[in-house]
């Protein structure tokens, strides 16, 4: 039996190919059940990654359902509210609401297969495989494991020493229900789509979702224990001094709580050497910070790839991880790179400068 920790976009993309082509696979979460935890966001999702999975799990027509219309549309600002560029999206990358694709992806899946409310709390090797704790008492054991647990993953000790560090920069979400009848000043900053207003090291990011709602981040270098201290929009206000009127309204009238989000990477090409019965996948792989937007699509793409892998080497799984592991490294590391030079870019002294001549075409 092949064991997944973590039903998150990339556990479940395993899943389902393995299921597609005749492989059971038991996958445990620690959430209570799929709908407990509000996944929030919106996610581009890129051809040649996360669509390309989605074609493996033969979800991807489904998923062009469930895409928002001129999601991907973009303007980036600067602290003064001055438009410095828009584009108007070309649908190459769908934008599509997370929750929203976790459930397509467990929609086809036999609803037995995924175990939730099991948090997984420690894990030993035996003579033949695996034995998992929970943390209700439970115990299971399995010989293949494969840890798609995400950011703080009990999985990545078996084969590594890597643990996540502070990217430098934390996020305060803030949420905004009937944007267009409610919150004008916000809807109109964001526009149709995504929206990048960049000055002074610091930044407000917002993006629409579907049901007319509006998430903004705002995104400040802080230190690591910065997001412990209570996140008013006093504080906010603060750090924001010196920017356009609306930003402080957007600030002041959200709906519901503040939520901070520090942003934390593991060190770019994380690898390690093949270890025996078990693998990683997508942010307990590889986790770093989204200024690429690739997280959600390089889980994605190795669910599918670790799935096509074991397909193709049936009765040898250490052949599969080595191949999948051979295809997901380099990828893992470009990206990382990628994420690296795009906080370089929002952040940096004289922003948004540098992610305009980024986006303007050269020659
Ligand atoms: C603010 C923000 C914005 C982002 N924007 C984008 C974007 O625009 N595009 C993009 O591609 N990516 C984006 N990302 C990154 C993306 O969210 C992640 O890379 C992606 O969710 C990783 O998927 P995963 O399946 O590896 O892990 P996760 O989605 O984290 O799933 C892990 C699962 O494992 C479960 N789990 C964890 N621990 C245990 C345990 N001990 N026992 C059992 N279950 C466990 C969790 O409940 C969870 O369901 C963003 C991230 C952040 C923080």
């Amino acid at each position: 039996m092949i064991t997944i920790v973590g039903a998150g976009l990339g556990g479940l993309t395993l899943a389902n190919v393995l299921h597609r082509n005749g492989i059971t696979a038991v996958v445990y979460d620690a959430d209570i059940s799929a709908a407990s935890r509000p996944q929030g966001g919106m996610l581009d999702i890129h051809q040649e990654t996360g669509q390309a999975a989605l074609q493996a799990a033969g979800l991807l027509e489904a998923f062009g359902k469930l895409t928002l219309e001129h999601g991907d549309a973009m303007r980036i600002l600067d602290k003064t509210g001055a438009v410095r560029m828009t584009h108007d999206g070309d649908g190459l990358r769908p934008e599509i609401d997370r929750g929203a694709l976790r459930n397509l992806l467990l929609s086809s899946l036999r609803p037995d297969l995924v175990r939730w409310n099991a948090q997984v709390t420690g894990i030993s090797r035996e003579a033949s495989g695996f034995k998992l704790s929970f943390a209700d008492g439970r115990v299971a054991t399995t010989e293949i494991l494969i840890g798609a647990d995400g950011a703080w993953s009990r999985v990545r000790p078996l084969v590594s020493e890597a643990s996540p560090f502070y990217s430098g920069i934390s996020f305060v979400e803030l949420r905004y229900l009937d944007a267009d009848r409610k919150h004008l000043t916000a809807a109109a900053l964001v526009g149709k789509g995504l929206m990048f207003a960049l000055s002074d090291e610091r930044g407000i990011f917002g993006h629409r979702e579907p049901n007319n709602e509006l998430c903004v981040y705002a995104a400040l270098k802080v230190p690591a224990d910065w997001s412990r201290q209570p996140i008013s929009r006093d504080l906010l206000h603060q750090h924001f001094h010196g920017w356009h009127a609306d930003f402080h309204e957007v600030l002041a009238n959200s709906d519901g709580d503040l939520v901070p989000r520090s942003i934390w990477m593991l060190p770019e090409g994380h690898s390690w050497p093949r270890t025996s019965g078990v693998t990683l996948l997508g942010d307990a792989a590889h986790l770093m910070s989204p200024f690429a937007g690739e997280g959600a699509n390089l889980a994605m793409i190795d669910g599918a790839d670790l799935a096509r892998a074991i397909i193709a080497h049936p009765n040898d799984i250490e052949r599969a991880f080595a191949a999948y592991e051979a295809t997901m490294f380099p990828r893992a590391r470009e990206a990382a790179a990628e994420s690296a030079a795009g906080l370089e870019l929002a952040f940096e002294a004289n922003a948004p400068q540098a992610m305009l001549d980024f986006f303007t075409p050269k020659g």
